[in-house]
Parts: C-alpha cells; sequence; structure tokens
C-alpha cells in the first residue's frame, strides 16, 4: 500500500518491475541524446528506497543513500550500474565539471509540482504536510500545475531561446539549455526565481537556486508512481494526460490503466 494518496493508476513499482524496465524497456541513447553537448563529465544519481522503502536487501543501510555514478565507460555501463541498485529514482548532475572536478557551470531548471499547488479539496502544502501527505497530489493539482508550467515556460521564452518541458511523474521540469543560462550568478539565478514567484508562479527554489543539483533522468522511471520521465513539446502541455499517455506507462502495468 503506498503511503500517499495519487492520481488512479499510479503506484510504487517493485524491484521487479524496476529491473524489468531498466532491463527492456529504458532507452539509454535516447537519455544520452538529451545532452545535446554530449555526455563529457555528466555524473547521474540513484536513490534506492528512500521515499518508497523498497530496496534490494543487499543495499538496506544505503536505501535513502543519494549514490553518485560518475564512473562509467558509456551510457550502456550508466544503465547497467542502474540495474545493479534497482532504484526508485535516476537523476543527473545539473553542474558541468572540467577535467579536474571543478564545476564550470550549472544548467537552469524549474520545478514545479503538484503538492506546492493550493489545491481546492487538498488544501496547502502547509494543510498537506500537516497530515504527512507532502508527496501526494491528486488530478486536480495536476490540470493546475499544467497550467503554471506553460505559463513559467512563456516567462523564461521571453529570456531564453532553449527551454524544454519533462513531465517527471509528478510534475513538470523546465529545463533552460542556453549556454548564457548556465552561466547565471547565484545572485541573478535568485533574481530570476524572483521574479517567477512574483508572478505567481510556486518553484521550487532548491532546484532554481543550484544547491540541489540533481534533476530526474529523462526516459527514466519514476518508481514512486510508475510512470516514465518524458520530454514534452510546449504545444503537447495543455492535452498532456499524466494518468493515460501511454508514452510514459511503463509496459509493466498493462492493463492497469484502464482508458
Ligand atoms: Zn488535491
Amino acid at each position: 500500500m503506498s503511503q500517499y494518496y495519487l492520481p488512479v493508476g499510479m503506484r510504487y513499482s517493485t524491484l521487479e518491475e524496476r529491473k524489468q524496465f531498466y532491463t527492456q524497456e529504458f532507452n539509454p541513447q535516447k537519455a544520452a541524446e538529451w545532452f545535446s553537448g554530449g555526455l563529457g563529465r555528466t555524473k547521474f544519481a540513484v536513490i534506492i528506497g528512500r521515499h518508497t522503502k523498497i530496496y534490494p536487501e543487499k543495499y538496506k543501510q544505503d536505501a535513502s543513500t543519494t549514490i553518485i555514478i560518475d564512473e562509467y565507460k558509456n551510457i550502456e555501463d550508466v544503465r547497467q550500474q542502474i540495474l545493479e541498485f534497482l532504484p526508485e529514482a535516476v537523476y543527473y548532475d545539473r553542474n558541468l565539471y572540467d577535467q579536474n572536478d571543478n564545476k564550470i557551470s550549472q544548467e537552469l531548471a524549474f520545478d514545479l509540482d503538484p503538492e506546492n499547488i493550493t489545491c481546492p479539496i487538498h488544501g496547502t502544502l502547509a494543510d498537506k504536510m500537516k497530515r504527512k501527505q507532502g508527496l501526494s497530489f491528486c488530478e486536480v493539482e495536476l490540470e493546475m500545475v499544467k497550467k503554471e508550467t506553460i505559463g513559467l515556460y512563456d516567462f523564461l521564452e521571453t529570456r531564453f531561446s532553449d527551454v524544454r518541458v519533462v513531465y517527471s511523474g509528478r510534475g513538470f521540469h523546465l529545463h533552460v539549455l542556453d549556454q548564457k543560462a548556465s552561466l547565471l550568478s547565484s545572485e541573478e539565478l535568485l533574481n530570476l526565481a524572483q521574479q517567477a514567484k512574483q508572478l505567481g508562479f510556486h518553484i521550487d527554489e532548491w532546484v532554481t537556486s543550484g544547491e540541489f543539483r540533481l534533476i530526474r533522468l529523462p526516459y527514466s522511471l519514476n518508481g514512486l508512481v510508475s510512470r516514465i520521465a518524458l520530454p514534452l513539446r510546449k504545444d503537447e502541455i495543455e492535452s498532456f494526460d499524466a494518468v493515460h499517455d501511454e508514452r510514459c506507462l511503463p509496459q509493466f502495468l498493462g492493463k492497469e490503466v484502464t482508458f
């Protein structure tokens, strides 16, 4: 039983399902293509079972740890390491590093999560936290967060030229891939985040401000909801149906999601 309430059809993935997904379905080439400048020294990370408490027994001690994958030969090797851990979540580090592991720059990203939305049914994030339902969300919130994503996309497009959106399994991530965005100082980033907030967008500051460097890897499995992180075109957001869209449904769900 999942501890959180989620839209119908969304649930935790089992270890066996994670294994099936990363063996048969995950497309490492597509994931690699996300990095238009090549993988370079991109670091990946996994969290095995922090929220789901589902983990291989041998990794019990590390179930909640963020495990960094920074030694690999190629993307196929990354996939093999993911298969070893069978994690609930796979991320990449938005920092770009040079040969000596010094940070060169950081990809700008915004996180729009449904739990931050004040829901007519479930209330504010504070209300949800009080009920220990901070990670829960519903379809009303999902619809509302879609509208916010489109609005923030519009706002970012007036300043940047390469903005991408990814459905994360919960809410949406906006990635700004312009080089000039990655070189903004922390003060400039904070200003940008504040401007967005003043315009009424509820974004998670920790992604924007760069303190939390990890962001979900596109095409990976979100094991909290059994959905595939899916890049979308801007014009697809409005009609996007996270509960039913086949592109984000892993095969193991089979007929569980009824139409
Ligand atoms: Zn709600």
